[in-house]
């Protein structure tokens, strides 16, 4: 089964997401996470990236597109694969569609975490992320067990340099410029799944396997 997870920055879809692969024993395709791998391992690329992030604008598609296309071909992947955080506009999603049909494969669903603009700003610029993992925990919503300190595998947990307050509603301003069509061209192709993301972490999970099991 292959899936994509898609909602504005804040929304929920790391986290989501991570326990959804576990679930599902497919691989988790993030092009937030694999960026900020290419940062960290001092990449042309990920300098390249580096740039946009840091103002929470988007890397030019042609760059994302080689990446997700590499990262499909990749043998783990026909365990199924959830991609989140691509496409990010109708572009991308198109050319998703083309890599997919020649690598003969298609989307089972779209999963859309729908939350209020109004609780986002407070949901990213309270993220903390495992250096090593890059689990995502939160200081109000989802505190981890010893402060700084990543549940998961004890690394450490940092405050991502877009996370602030510009760069977040940069990046919100950018998310609703381009959300309506992406979700216009899934809905389109019945794909669309609609979550309300408005909810306990647990209780999106239980609405989102529900959803995809139905
Ligand atoms: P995204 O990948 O969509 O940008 P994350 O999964 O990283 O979002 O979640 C953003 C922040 O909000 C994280 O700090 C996370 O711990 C927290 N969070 C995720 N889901 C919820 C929820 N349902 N309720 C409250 N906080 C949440
Ligand atoms: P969030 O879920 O908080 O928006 P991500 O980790 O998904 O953050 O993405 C962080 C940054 O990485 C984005 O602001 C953007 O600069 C870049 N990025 C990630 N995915 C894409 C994409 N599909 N197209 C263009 N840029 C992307
Ligand atoms: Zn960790």
């Amino acid at each position: 089964m292959n899936f994509l997870i898609m909602g504005p920055p804040g929304a929920g879809k790391g986290t989501q997401a991570e326990a959804l692969v576990k679930k599902l024993g497919i691989v988790h395709i993030s092009t937030g996470d694999m960026f900020r791998s290419a940062i960290k391992k001092g990449t042309e690329m990920g300098l390249k990236a580096k740039e946009y992030m840091d103002k929470g604008e988007l890397v030019p598609d042609y760059v994302v597109v080689g990446m997700v296309k590499e990262r499909i071909y990749q043998p783990d992947s026909v365990r199924g694969f959830l991609l989140d955080g691509f496409p990010r506009n109708v572009v991308q999603a198109e050319e998703l569609d083309e890599m997919l049909k020649e690598a003969g494969l298609s989307l089972n669903a779209v999963i859309n975490i729908v939350v209020p603009h109004e609780k986002l700003v407070e949901r990213t610029t309270g993220r903390r992320i495992c250096r090593s993992c890059g689990a995502s925990f939160h200081i109000m919503f989802k505190k981890p067990q010893t402060e700084g300190i990543c549940d998961n595998c004890g690394g450490e947990l940092y405050q991502r340099s877009d996370d602030n307050e510009t760069a977040v509603n940069n990046r919100l301003y950018i998310y609703e410029a381009n959300a309506n069509p992406l979700i216009g061209y899934y809905r389109a192709k019945g794909l669309l799944l609609n979550i309300d993301g408005d909810q306990d972490i647990n209780k999106v999970m239980e609405d989102i396997l529900k959803n995809i099991c139905a």
